[in-house]
Protein backbone atom coordinates (compact mmCIF):
# COMPACT_ATOMS: atom_id res chain seq x y z
CA UNK A 1 0.00 0.00 0.00
CA UNK A 2 1.48 3.39 -1.07
CA UNK A 3 1.71 5.29 1.90
CA UNK A 4 -0.78 8.65 1.50
CA UNK A 5 -0.20 9.72 5.22
CA UNK A 6 2.40 11.64 4.54
CA UNK A 7 2.72 14.69 1.97
CA UNK A 8 4.24 15.10 -1.30
CA UNK A 9 7.04 16.94 -0.30
CA UNK A 10 7.80 14.07 2.38
CA UNK A 11 8.67 11.76 -0.35
CA UNK A 12 10.15 14.99 -2.49
CA UNK A 13 12.66 14.62 0.55
CA UNK A 14 13.37 10.91 1.38
CA UNK A 15 13.62 11.10 -2.58
CA UNK A 16 16.51 13.21 -2.23
CA UNK A 17 18.09 11.57 0.64
CA UNK A 18 18.18 8.58 -0.97
CA UNK A 19 19.32 10.15 -4.39
CA UNK A 20 22.52 11.30 -2.53
CA UNK A 21 23.37 8.25 -1.28
CA UNK A 22 22.95 5.94 -4.31
CA UNK A 23 22.66 8.21 -7.08
CA UNK A 24 19.32 9.49 -8.65
CA UNK A 25 19.20 6.30 -11.40
CA UNK A 26 19.00 3.68 -8.31
CA UNK A 27 16.31 5.90 -6.86
CA UNK A 28 13.45 5.28 -8.52
CA UNK A 29 9.49 6.10 -8.12
CA UNK A 30 8.08 5.20 -11.39
CA UNK A 31 4.94 3.15 -11.08
CA UNK A 32 5.39 1.18 -13.87
CA UNK A 33 9.04 0.10 -12.89
CA UNK A 34 7.79 -0.62 -8.86
CA UNK A 35 5.05 -2.66 -9.95
CA UNK A 36 7.60 -5.87 -10.49
CA UNK A 37 8.78 -5.07 -6.94
CA UNK A 38 5.37 -5.19 -5.41
CA UNK A 39 5.01 -8.38 -5.86
CA UNK A 40 6.80 -12.03 -5.55
CA UNK A 41 5.58 -15.43 -5.84
CA UNK A 42 2.90 -15.54 -3.23
CA UNK A 43 -0.72 -16.13 -4.44
CA UNK A 44 -0.34 -13.12 -6.96
CA UNK A 45 -0.68 -10.82 -4.44
CA UNK A 46 0.65 -7.38 -4.95
CA UNK A 47 1.33 -4.31 -2.86
CA UNK A 48 2.02 -0.70 -3.83
CA UNK A 49 5.09 1.16 -2.03
CA UNK A 50 6.66 4.23 -2.39
CA UNK A 51 10.32 4.39 -3.40
CA UNK A 52 12.58 1.75 -4.59
CA UNK A 53 15.91 2.00 -4.21
CA UNK A 54 18.95 -0.31 -5.82
CA UNK A 55 22.18 0.37 -3.55
CA UNK A 56 25.70 -0.19 -4.69
CA UNK A 57 27.30 -1.61 -1.72
CA UNK A 58 26.86 -2.34 2.25
CA UNK A 59 27.86 1.44 3.10
CA UNK A 60 24.84 2.81 1.06
CA UNK A 61 23.09 0.07 2.65
CA UNK A 62 23.72 1.41 5.80
CA UNK A 63 23.11 4.96 4.78
CA UNK A 64 20.10 4.00 3.54
CA UNK A 65 18.90 2.44 6.95
CA UNK A 66 19.78 5.25 8.57
CA UNK A 67 17.64 7.56 6.63
CA UNK A 68 14.84 5.11 6.97
CA UNK A 69 14.95 4.98 10.59
CA UNK A 70 15.53 9.00 11.18
CA UNK A 71 11.89 8.78 9.38
CA UNK A 72 10.30 6.75 10.41
CA UNK A 73 9.92 4.80 6.74
CA UNK A 74 9.45 1.06 6.42
CA UNK A 75 12.10 -1.24 4.49
CA UNK A 76 11.22 -4.55 2.31
CA UNK A 77 14.78 -6.21 1.78
CA UNK A 78 14.49 -7.97 -1.31
CA UNK A 79 16.38 -10.87 -3.02
CA UNK A 80 14.96 -12.52 -6.19
CA UNK A 81 11.66 -11.90 -5.32
CA UNK A 82 11.31 -15.94 -5.67
CA UNK A 83 9.60 -16.12 -2.39
CA UNK A 84 6.33 -18.22 -1.81
CA UNK A 85 5.21 -16.51 1.87
CA UNK A 86 5.27 -12.85 0.90
CA UNK A 87 8.70 -12.07 3.18
CA UNK A 88 9.70 -9.34 0.12
CA UNK A 89 6.00 -8.46 -0.38
CA UNK A 90 6.04 -4.40 0.88
CA UNK A 91 2.87 -4.67 2.96
CA UNK A 92 3.43 -1.22 4.94
CA UNK A 93 4.65 0.65 1.66
CA UNK A 94 7.32 2.54 2.44
CA UNK A 95 10.94 1.50 0.91
CA UNK A 96 11.78 -1.47 -0.92
CA UNK A 97 15.74 -2.25 -0.99
CA UNK A 98 16.42 -4.28 -3.68
CA UNK A 99 20.04 -5.81 -3.39
CA UNK A 100 20.58 -6.65 -7.10
CA UNK A 101 23.78 -4.52 -7.27
CA UNK A 102 25.50 -6.67 -5.01
CA UNK A 103 26.36 -9.14 -6.97
CA UNK A 104 29.88 -9.77 -6.82
CA UNK A 105 31.73 -12.76 -5.66
CA UNK A 106 34.52 -11.87 -3.98
CA UNK A 107 36.64 -14.46 -3.25
CA UNK A 108 36.76 -18.13 -3.19
CA UNK A 109 39.50 -19.58 -1.04
CA UNK A 110 40.13 -23.56 -2.72
CA UNK A 111 42.26 -24.86 0.20
CA UNK A 112 39.80 -24.10 2.46
CA UNK A 113 37.18 -24.67 0.62
CA UNK A 114 34.57 -21.81 1.26
CA UNK A 115 33.44 -18.60 -1.05
CA UNK A 116 32.80 -14.82 0.27
CA UNK A 117 30.22 -13.23 -1.99
CA UNK A 118 27.54 -10.39 -2.00
CA UNK A 119 24.34 -10.55 -1.10
CA UNK A 120 22.58 -10.35 -4.60
CA UNK A 121 24.44 -12.86 -6.42
CA UNK A 122 21.61 -15.21 -8.24
CA UNK A 123 21.94 -18.70 -6.73
CA UNK A 124 22.92 -20.91 -9.55
CA UNK A 125 25.80 -18.07 -10.71
CA UNK A 126 27.55 -18.51 -7.58
CA UNK A 127 27.15 -22.92 -7.75
CA UNK A 128 28.38 -22.71 -11.45
CA UNK A 129 31.52 -20.28 -10.31
CA UNK A 130 32.47 -22.66 -7.35
CA UNK A 131 32.02 -25.80 -9.94
CA UNK A 132 35.05 -24.26 -12.09
CA UNK A 133 37.01 -24.62 -9.23
CA UNK A 134 36.05 -27.89 -8.33
CA UNK A 135 33.82 -27.09 -5.40
CA UNK A 136 30.35 -27.85 -4.34
CA UNK A 137 27.62 -25.63 -3.04
CA UNK A 138 24.85 -28.72 -2.55
CA UNK A 139 21.97 -26.59 -1.46
CA UNK A 140 20.22 -25.39 -4.64
CA UNK A 141 17.38 -24.70 -4.64
CA UNK A 142 15.13 -25.34 -7.74
CA UNK A 143 14.83 -21.28 -8.05
CA UNK A 144 18.50 -21.41 -8.56
CA UNK A 145 18.47 -19.63 -12.00
CA UNK A 146 16.77 -16.43 -10.16
CA UNK A 147 16.98 -16.60 -6.12
CA UNK A 148 19.44 -14.70 -4.39
CA UNK A 149 22.08 -16.06 -2.22
CA UNK A 150 20.94 -13.46 0.46
CA UNK A 151 17.23 -14.30 0.10
CA UNK A 152 18.47 -18.39 0.70
CA UNK A 153 20.03 -17.58 3.71
CA UNK A 154 17.13 -15.21 5.20
CA UNK A 155 14.61 -18.28 4.56
CA UNK A 156 17.29 -20.83 5.10
CA UNK A 157 16.68 -22.44 1.72
CA UNK A 158 16.40 -25.87 1.49
CA UNK A 159 16.61 -28.27 -1.92
CA UNK A 160 16.08 -31.66 -3.03
CA UNK A 161 19.86 -32.82 -2.04
CA UNK A 162 18.64 -31.08 2.09
CA UNK A 163 17.95 -35.29 3.03
CA UNK A 164 22.15 -35.89 2.61
CA UNK A 165 23.59 -32.57 2.62
CA UNK A 166 21.46 -30.02 5.00
CA UNK A 167 19.73 -26.78 4.45
CA UNK A 168 21.36 -23.28 3.54
CA UNK A 169 22.04 -23.07 7.58
CA UNK A 170 24.51 -25.84 7.69
CA UNK A 171 26.90 -23.52 4.73
CA UNK A 172 26.76 -20.58 6.46
CA UNK A 173 30.22 -19.62 8.36
CA UNK A 174 29.76 -15.61 8.36
CA UNK A 175 27.55 -12.75 7.17
CA UNK A 176 28.17 -9.16 6.80
CA UNK A 177 24.74 -7.35 8.15
CA UNK A 178 23.80 -4.28 7.94
CA UNK A 179 21.85 -3.61 11.76
CA UNK A 180 18.30 -1.78 11.37
CA UNK A 181 20.22 1.45 13.56
CA UNK A 182 22.81 1.26 10.11
CA UNK A 183 25.51 -0.30 11.91
CA UNK A 184 27.52 -3.23 10.14
CA UNK A 185 28.58 -6.10 11.98
CA UNK A 186 29.98 -9.57 10.50
CA UNK A 187 28.54 -12.10 12.48
CA UNK A 188 31.43 -14.75 12.39
CA UNK A 189 34.36 -16.14 10.98
CA UNK A 190 35.24 -17.72 8.10
CA UNK A 191 35.87 -20.96 9.74
CA UNK A 192 34.20 -24.49 10.06
CA UNK A 193 34.79 -24.60 13.82
CA UNK A 194 33.68 -21.68 15.75
CA UNK A 195 32.68 -21.63 19.71
CA UNK A 196 33.35 -18.08 20.00
CA UNK A 197 30.18 -16.28 21.83
CA UNK A 198 26.76 -16.32 21.10
CA UNK A 199 25.91 -17.81 17.48
CA UNK A 200 24.60 -14.59 15.71
CA UNK A 201 25.65 -15.93 12.29
CA UNK A 202 22.14 -18.52 13.01
CA UNK A 203 19.80 -15.98 14.51
CA UNK A 204 20.45 -14.15 11.06
CA UNK A 205 19.88 -17.02 9.18
CA UNK A 206 16.42 -17.71 8.91
CA UNK A 207 15.09 -14.13 9.75
CA UNK A 208 13.11 -13.20 6.37
CA UNK A 209 14.78 -9.74 6.81
CA UNK A 210 13.13 -8.64 9.90
CA UNK A 211 16.50 -8.20 11.90
CA UNK A 212 18.91 -6.87 9.80
CA UNK A 213 19.99 -6.59 5.94
CA UNK A 214 22.10 -8.99 4.62
CA UNK A 215 25.37 -7.65 2.13
CA UNK A 216 27.74 -10.49 2.10
CA UNK A 217 27.51 -14.52 2.82
CA UNK A 218 30.61 -16.54 3.46
CA UNK A 219 29.63 -20.02 2.57
CA UNK A 220 31.36 -22.99 3.84
CA UNK A 221 31.78 -25.56 0.20
CA UNK A 222 32.54 -29.20 -0.21
CA UNK A 223 34.04 -31.46 -2.89
CA UNK A 224 31.16 -32.90 -5.57
CA UNK A 225 30.81 -36.42 -5.53
CA UNK A 226 32.15 -37.70 -8.52
CA UNK A 227 29.84 -40.56 -9.65
CA UNK A 228 25.54 -39.89 -10.10
CA UNK A 229 22.47 -41.74 -10.89
CA UNK A 230 19.17 -41.33 -10.68
CA UNK A 231 16.53 -44.00 -9.88
CA UNK A 232 12.71 -43.53 -11.04
CA UNK A 233 10.06 -46.17 -9.47
CA UNK A 234 6.68 -46.20 -9.80
CA UNK A 235 4.48 -47.46 -7.09
CA UNK A 236 0.33 -48.35 -7.34
CA UNK A 237 -0.60 -46.75 -4.00
CA UNK A 238 0.90 -43.12 -2.27
CA UNK A 239 1.41 -45.87 1.16
CA UNK A 240 3.93 -47.80 -1.00
CA UNK A 241 5.16 -45.12 -2.10
CA UNK A 242 5.95 -43.64 1.91
CA UNK A 243 6.72 -47.76 2.59
CA UNK A 244 9.58 -47.48 0.80
CA UNK A 245 11.15 -44.21 1.86
CA UNK A 246 10.72 -45.23 5.14
CA UNK A 247 12.33 -48.54 4.52
CA UNK A 248 15.35 -46.69 2.65
CA UNK A 249 16.01 -44.20 5.94
CA UNK A 250 15.96 -47.66 7.70
CA UNK A 251 18.80 -48.96 5.39
CA UNK A 252 20.65 -46.84 6.79
CA UNK A 253 22.34 -45.44 3.58
CA UNK A 254 20.74 -41.42 3.18
CA UNK A 255 20.91 -40.55 -1.07
CA UNK A 256 21.65 -37.28 -2.18
CA UNK A 257 17.76 -37.05 -2.92
CA UNK A 258 14.26 -38.55 -2.41
CA UNK A 259 11.35 -37.17 -4.11
CA UNK A 260 8.02 -37.71 -4.14
CA UNK A 261 5.36 -36.78 -6.65
CA UNK A 262 1.99 -37.80 -5.53
CA UNK A 263 -1.35 -38.92 -7.24
CA UNK A 264 -2.57 -35.25 -7.89
CA UNK A 265 1.14 -33.38 -9.00
CA UNK A 266 1.28 -36.71 -11.17
CA UNK A 267 -1.76 -36.33 -12.67
CA UNK A 268 -1.99 -32.17 -13.78
CA UNK A 269 2.29 -32.30 -14.83
CA UNK A 270 1.93 -34.90 -17.40
CA UNK A 271 -1.28 -33.78 -18.89
CA UNK A 272 0.46 -30.56 -19.01
CA UNK A 273 3.69 -32.02 -20.53
CA UNK A 274 1.83 -34.70 -22.69
CA UNK A 275 3.68 -36.68 -24.84
CA UNK A 276 5.30 -40.08 -23.64
CA UNK A 277 6.83 -39.72 -20.09
CA UNK A 278 8.84 -42.65 -18.08
CA UNK A 279 6.54 -44.20 -15.72
CA UNK A 280 3.25 -42.25 -16.86
CA UNK A 281 0.63 -44.76 -16.82
CA UNK A 282 -2.77 -46.36 -15.95
CA UNK A 283 -1.99 -47.75 -12.67
CA UNK A 284 1.16 -45.54 -11.85
CA UNK A 285 -0.15 -43.37 -8.61
CA UNK A 286 3.01 -42.36 -7.19
CA UNK A 287 6.77 -41.68 -8.21
CA UNK A 288 10.09 -41.68 -6.08
CA UNK A 289 12.93 -40.30 -7.50
CA UNK A 290 16.52 -41.24 -5.82
CA UNK A 291 19.18 -39.13 -6.26
CA UNK A 292 22.57 -41.12 -5.79
CA UNK A 293 26.02 -39.30 -5.32
CA UNK A 294 29.09 -41.24 -4.34
CA UNK A 295 32.91 -40.98 -4.93
CA UNK A 296 33.59 -44.07 -6.08
CA UNK A 297 32.31 -46.50 -8.65
CA UNK A 298 32.23 -49.10 -5.97
CA UNK A 299 30.53 -46.68 -3.80
CA UNK A 300 27.87 -45.92 -6.06
CA UNK A 301 26.70 -49.19 -7.29
CA UNK A 302 26.88 -50.58 -3.55
CA UNK A 303 24.57 -47.60 -2.78
CA UNK A 304 22.44 -49.13 -6.14
CA UNK A 305 22.05 -52.16 -5.01
CA UNK A 306 20.96 -51.03 -1.49
CA UNK A 307 18.90 -48.26 -2.47
CA UNK A 308 17.62 -50.16 -5.42
CA UNK A 309 16.62 -53.48 -3.36
CA UNK A 310 14.14 -51.29 -1.03
CA UNK A 311 12.42 -49.94 -4.37
CA UNK A 312 11.88 -52.82 -5.87
CA UNK A 313 10.26 -54.06 -2.69
CA UNK A 314 7.46 -51.44 -3.01
CA UNK A 315 7.58 -50.39 -6.67
CA UNK A 316 4.88 -51.76 -9.65
CA UNK A 317 7.37 -51.76 -12.41
CA UNK A 318 11.08 -52.18 -12.46
CA UNK A 319 13.27 -49.45 -11.69
CA UNK A 320 14.28 -47.12 -14.05
CA UNK A 321 18.00 -45.90 -13.65
CA UNK A 322 19.74 -42.77 -15.30
CA UNK A 323 23.34 -42.64 -15.80
CA UNK A 324 23.89 -39.90 -18.66
CA UNK A 325 23.09 -36.68 -18.64
CA UNK A 326 20.25 -37.14 -21.08
CA UNK A 327 18.76 -39.83 -19.38
CA UNK A 328 18.61 -37.79 -15.62
CA UNK A 329 17.00 -35.09 -17.28
CA UNK A 330 14.62 -37.30 -18.87
CA UNK A 331 13.43 -38.77 -15.55
CA UNK A 332 13.82 -35.47 -13.80
CA UNK A 333 11.94 -33.58 -16.33
CA UNK A 334 8.06 -34.30 -14.62
CA UNK A 335 9.45 -33.39 -10.99
CA UNK A 336 11.56 -30.27 -12.53
CA UNK A 337 7.99 -29.08 -14.42
CA UNK A 338 5.21 -29.45 -11.71
CA UNK A 339 5.76 -26.04 -10.26
CA UNK A 340 5.25 -24.94 -14.30
CA UNK A 341 1.92 -27.07 -14.23
CA UNK A 342 0.77 -26.36 -11.25
CA UNK A 343 0.11 -22.61 -12.21
CA UNK A 344 -0.81 -23.20 -15.94
CA UNK A 345 -4.24 -22.61 -16.63
CA UNK A 346 -4.93 -19.61 -14.03
CA UNK A 347 -4.69 -22.68 -11.41
CA UNK A 348 -3.57 -20.77 -8.05
CA UNK A 349 -2.76 -22.64 -4.72
CA UNK A 350 -1.91 -22.46 -1.04
CA UNK A 351 1.09 -23.37 -0.67
CA UNK A 352 1.67 -25.46 2.45
CA UNK A 353 5.18 -25.78 3.12
CA UNK A 354 4.93 -28.30 6.36
CA UNK A 355 7.60 -30.61 7.69
CA UNK A 356 7.03 -33.97 9.66
CA UNK A 357 8.57 -36.68 10.92
CA UNK A 358 9.26 -39.22 8.81
CA UNK A 359 7.29 -41.75 10.76
CA UNK A 360 4.01 -39.90 10.16
CA UNK A 361 4.74 -39.60 6.66
CA UNK A 362 1.88 -41.29 4.78
CA UNK A 363 -0.57 -41.08 8.06
CA UNK A 364 0.08 -36.79 7.26
CA UNK A 365 -0.57 -37.96 3.56
CA UNK A 366 -4.35 -39.97 4.07
CA UNK A 367 -4.89 -37.13 6.85
CA UNK A 368 -4.34 -34.39 3.98
CA UNK A 369 -6.50 -36.58 1.37
CA UNK A 370 -9.21 -36.81 3.90
CA UNK A 371 -9.43 -33.32 4.94
CA UNK A 372 -9.52 -32.31 0.99
CA UNK A 373 -12.03 -34.47 0.30
CA UNK A 374 -14.10 -33.38 3.09
CA UNK A 375 -14.06 -30.05 1.26
CA UNK A 376 -14.27 -31.23 -2.11
CA UNK A 377 -11.01 -29.73 -2.95
CA UNK A 378 -8.12 -31.20 -4.82
CA UNK A 379 -4.82 -31.64 -3.65
CA UNK A 380 -1.09 -31.84 -5.31
CA UNK A 381 1.38 -33.05 -2.83
CA UNK A 382 5.27 -33.45 -3.96
CA UNK A 383 8.81 -32.92 -2.64
CA UNK A 384 11.74 -33.43 -0.10
CA UNK A 385 10.07 -36.97 0.88
CA UNK A 386 12.90 -38.48 3.20
CA UNK A 387 13.18 -34.73 5.25
CA UNK A 388 9.30 -35.37 5.55
CA UNK A 389 8.70 -31.75 4.13
CA UNK A 390 6.09 -32.38 0.93
CA UNK A 391 4.73 -29.20 -0.52
CA UNK A 392 1.10 -29.92 0.14
CA UNK A 393 -0.47 -27.40 -2.64
CA UNK A 394 -4.42 -27.12 -1.59
CA UNK A 395 -6.04 -26.15 -5.42
CA UNK A 396 -7.63 -22.82 -5.43
CA UNK A 397 -9.66 -22.67 -8.64
CA UNK A 398 -12.38 -20.46 -6.95
CA UNK A 399 -13.02 -17.07 -6.22
CA UNK A 400 -11.71 -16.81 -2.62
CA UNK A 401 -14.84 -14.62 -1.09
CA UNK A 402 -16.97 -17.39 -1.83
CA UNK A 403 -18.45 -20.23 0.06
CA UNK A 404 -16.28 -22.69 -1.57
CA UNK A 405 -12.75 -20.10 -0.33
CA UNK A 406 -13.89 -20.66 2.97
CA UNK A 407 -14.04 -24.31 2.44
CA UNK A 408 -10.24 -23.66 1.33
CA UNK A 409 -9.03 -21.86 4.46
CA UNK A 410 -11.17 -24.38 6.82
CA UNK A 411 -8.99 -27.38 4.98
CA UNK A 412 -6.00 -25.21 5.19
CA UNK A 413 -6.22 -24.73 8.84
CA UNK A 414 -7.03 -28.14 9.82
CA UNK A 415 -3.70 -29.43 7.98
CA UNK A 416 -1.75 -26.95 9.97
CA UNK A 417 -3.65 -28.34 13.18
CA UNK A 418 -3.14 -32.16 12.50
CA UNK A 419 0.64 -31.32 11.75
CA UNK A 420 1.19 -29.12 14.75
CA UNK A 421 -0.37 -31.33 17.11
CA UNK A 422 1.87 -34.51 15.67
CA UNK A 423 5.01 -32.43 15.93
CA UNK A 424 5.34 -31.30 12.60
CA UNK A 425 7.10 -27.82 11.92
CA UNK A 426 4.84 -24.73 10.03
CA UNK A 427 7.63 -24.46 7.30
CA UNK A 428 10.35 -26.85 6.56
CA UNK A 429 11.89 -24.11 3.95
CA UNK A 430 9.71 -21.80 2.60
CA UNK A 431 9.68 -19.17 5.56
CA UNK A 432 6.49 -17.74 7.39
CA UNK A 433 6.59 -14.28 5.70
CA UNK A 434 3.25 -13.25 5.90
CA UNK A 435 1.37 -15.93 4.46
CA UNK A 436 2.02 -18.86 7.27
CA UNK A 437 2.26 -16.23 10.60
CA UNK A 438 -1.12 -16.78 11.60
CA UNK A 439 -0.26 -20.12 12.73
CA UNK A 440 2.90 -18.96 14.52
CA UNK A 441 1.00 -18.90 17.64
CA UNK A 442 -0.69 -22.32 17.51
CA UNK A 443 2.94 -23.77 17.44
CA UNK A 444 4.98 -21.72 19.93
CA UNK A 445 3.80 -20.71 23.34
CA UNK A 446 3.28 -16.95 24.04
CA UNK A 447 6.56 -17.17 25.94
CA UNK A 448 8.27 -18.02 22.43
CA UNK A 449 6.43 -15.46 20.57
CA UNK A 450 7.23 -12.77 23.44
CA UNK A 451 11.38 -13.57 23.37
CA UNK A 452 11.70 -13.62 19.26
CA UNK A 453 9.49 -10.43 19.74
CA UNK A 454 11.48 -8.49 22.05
CA UNK A 455 14.55 -9.72 19.95
CA UNK A 456 13.11 -8.25 17.14
CA UNK A 457 12.49 -5.03 19.65
CA UNK A 458 16.17 -5.14 20.56
CA UNK A 459 17.43 -4.77 16.89
CA UNK A 460 15.12 -2.27 15.57
CA UNK A 461 13.29 -0.61 18.33
CA UNK A 462 11.47 1.14 15.41
CA UNK A 463 9.97 -1.54 13.56
CA UNK A 464 11.46 -0.38 10.01
CA UNK A 465 12.60 -3.85 9.12
CA UNK A 466 10.08 -5.69 6.90
CA UNK A 467 7.46 -4.76 9.32
CA UNK A 468 4.29 -7.16 9.73
CA UNK A 469 6.11 -10.32 8.89
CA UNK A 470 6.83 -13.57 11.29
CA UNK A 471 5.64 -12.60 14.22
C1 LIG B 1 9.71 -22.25 -8.82
C2 LIG B 1 10.17 -22.09 -7.39
C3 LIG B 1 10.96 -23.07 -6.84
C4 LIG B 1 11.39 -22.96 -5.51
N1 LIG B 1 12.17 -23.94 -4.99
C5 LIG B 1 12.60 -23.84 -3.72
C6 LIG B 1 13.42 -24.86 -3.16
O1 LIG B 1 13.79 -25.84 -3.82
N2 LIG B 1 13.82 -24.71 -1.87
C7 LIG B 1 13.44 -23.62 -1.12
O2 LIG B 1 13.84 -23.53 0.04
N3 LIG B 1 12.67 -22.64 -1.64
C8 LIG B 1 12.25 -22.72 -2.91
N4 LIG B 1 11.47 -21.71 -3.43
C9 LIG B 1 11.15 -20.53 -2.63
C10 LIG B 1 12.18 -19.36 -2.83
O3 LIG B 1 12.84 -19.49 -4.07
C11 LIG B 1 13.20 -19.35 -1.70
O4 LIG B 1 12.55 -18.97 -0.51
C12 LIG B 1 14.39 -18.41 -1.93
O5 LIG B 1 15.37 -18.69 -0.97
C13 LIG B 1 14.03 -16.93 -1.89
O6 LIG B 1 15.16 -16.19 -2.34
P1 LIG B 1 14.97 -14.76 -3.03
O7 LIG B 1 16.31 -14.20 -3.28
O8 LIG B 1 14.08 -14.87 -4.21
O9 LIG B 1 14.26 -13.97 -1.84
P2 LIG B 1 13.03 -12.95 -1.86
O10 LIG B 1 11.79 -13.65 -2.30
O11 LIG B 1 13.39 -11.72 -2.55
O12 LIG B 1 12.92 -12.65 -0.31
C14 LIG B 1 12.61 -13.66 0.61
C15 LIG B 1 12.73 -13.12 2.04
O13 LIG B 1 14.09 -12.84 2.34
C16 LIG B 1 14.26 -11.47 2.68
N5 LIG B 1 15.53 -11.08 2.08
C17 LIG B 1 15.92 -11.21 0.78
N6 LIG B 1 17.19 -10.81 0.63
C18 LIG B 1 17.61 -10.41 1.84
C19 LIG B 1 18.84 -9.89 2.33
N7 LIG B 1 19.89 -9.71 1.55
N8 LIG B 1 18.92 -9.58 3.65
C20 LIG B 1 17.87 -9.77 4.47
N9 LIG B 1 16.69 -10.26 4.06
C21 LIG B 1 16.57 -10.58 2.76
C22 LIG B 1 13.06 -10.75 2.12
O14 LIG B 1 12.77 -9.60 2.87
C23 LIG B 1 12.00 -11.82 2.28
O15 LIG B 1 11.51 -11.82 3.59
C24 LIG B 1 11.01 -21.83 -4.74
C25 LIG B 1 10.22 -20.82 -5.32
C26 LIG B 1 9.80 -20.95 -6.63
C27 LIG B 1 8.95 -19.86 -7.21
Amino acid sequence: MRDSSRSVSFWQQAVDLLSDICGSTHVLTDTDILYTYGQDETLGLHFGFDILVKPGNAEEVSSIVKICNELRIPITPRGGGSGVTGGALPIKGGVVVSLERLNRIIHIDELSSYVIAESGVVTAALCERVEQQGLYFPVQPSSKAYSFIGGNVAENAGSIHSCRYGTTAQYVLNLEVVLPTGAIIWTGANVPKNATGLNLTQLFVGSEGVLGIITKVVYRLIRRPAHEVTLLAGFTTIEDACKAVLAIRQSGFTPAAVEMVGPEALRITAAYLSGPLPLVKQGIEAHLLVGLQEDTENALLHAMETVGGVLEKYAAEPILVGTTTLEKERLWKLRFSIGAALSSGGRTYRDIDISIPLSLLYPYLAKVEEITARYQLAVAYFGHALDGNLHTMVMLDQDLDTEAGANAAQAVNSIYAYAIANGGAISGEHGIGMLQKEFMKNQFSADHLALAKSIKHVLDPNDILNPGKIF
